[in-house]
């Protein structure tokens, strides 16, 4: 993150967000970390940073979080909701977001569908390997294979 210029920001963002329901203790995060040590796609995506994101929210730069692509990174797994000691409800926060990046224009309206989706071909595949493992055959290398070359072709 380069220099903050708070006079740049949008004092008003926080509260647009803890307007929403579900976000209502939004601004009382004190920045433990909790959520972002313990979620599965920080682990694996060294930009991806739960934390950060509200931090960012707080200090009101909505341009940089509506526009950023972390925010279609998260799994919706509810890890970060269950653990939070503030009662941030992370994963609702992420959906109010998404929603407004949406709706204020800042990302294609089909975004949120197409992720959904992907979503799903991701929980499909997992399932598809884990039984290619348990039970290696040609027939389910061939079926994985297809699934993955069927979704490359599938453009957003
Ligand atoms: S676990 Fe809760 S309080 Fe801690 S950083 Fe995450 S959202 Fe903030
Ligand atoms: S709901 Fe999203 S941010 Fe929270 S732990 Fe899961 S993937 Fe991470």
């Amino acid at each position: 993150m380069d220099k903050i210029i708070l006079s740049e920001m949008d004092a008003n963002f926080k509260n647009e967000i803890a307007a929403q329901p579900g976000a209502e203790h939004f601004k009382r995060c004190f920045t433990c970390g909790t959520c972002t040590a313990a979620c599965p796609v920080a682990e694996v995506n060294d930009e991806y940073d739960p934390r950060k994101i509200i931090r960012m929210a707080i200090l009101g730069m909505k341009d940089e979080v509506l526009s950023s692509d972390v925010l279609w990174m998260c799994s919706r797994c509810y890890t970060c909701y269950a653990l939070c000691p503030q009662g941030v409800k992370f994963t609702d926060v992420m959906g109010i977001l998404r929603d407004m990046a949406i709706k204020q224009g800042y990302v294609p309206k089909e975004q949120d569908k197409n992720v959904r989706e992907l979503d799903k071909f991701v929980q499909d595949l997992r399932c598809h390997l884990i039984d290619g493992k348990l039970h290696p055959s040609k027939d389910n290398e061939k079926k994985i294979s297809e699934m993955i070359n069927k979704e490359l072709n599938n453009k957003w």
